[in-house]
């Protein structure tokens, strides 16, 4: 177990993320949804309990933004308000105690992270390299 600091752009969020071995990689994801929120070709993830994310400033400020992913469940985001950066996703599809947080945002795992698979890689730009194991949509279950 090992804790990572992240705050949004302009500081007024801050979080702590505590990962375990397995979760320390960077999963890319490739989907539309991404391509859109993000402004990019794909976001850097990592699925954690919810427990293991602690938002130590800014929490209740948050706003959340919902769509519906390819389950027609659907996906809260929680950004922050003033500059609009995602702290982390809940796709209830997973459950309610399972979120998507941007490993990208946490500056020592952006750092040290390796790719640890590709997700969403139907929407793959033709143009770019595969870095890991890349599944179509999600891995098998
Ligand atoms: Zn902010
Ligand atoms: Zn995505």
């Amino acid at each position: 177990m090992s804790s990572y600091n992240g705050k949004c752009h302009c500081g007024n969020t801050e979080w702590t993320a505590e990962l375990t071995d397995d979760q320390k990689g960077h999963i890319l994801c490739h989907c539309d949804t991404c391509k859109y929120l993000s402004g990019s070709t794909f976001t850097l993830n990592q699925i954690i309990p919810k427990s293991a994310l602690k938002i130590s400033k800014g929490e209740d400020k948050l706003s959340k933004y919902t769509y519906y992913g390819e389950s027609g469940k659907p996906v809260y985001c929680y950004f922050c308000p003033n500059c609009s950066a995602h702290v982390y996703h809940h796709q209830t599809v997973m459950g309610d105690d399972t979120i998507i947080l941007r490993t990208g945002m946490l500056p020592e795992a952006l750092k040290d992270f390796k790719p640890a698979a590709e997700i969403f890689g139907k929407a793959k730009l033709p143009w770019e390299k595969e870095v890991a194991q890349t599944f179509e949509t999600l891995p098998p279950q």
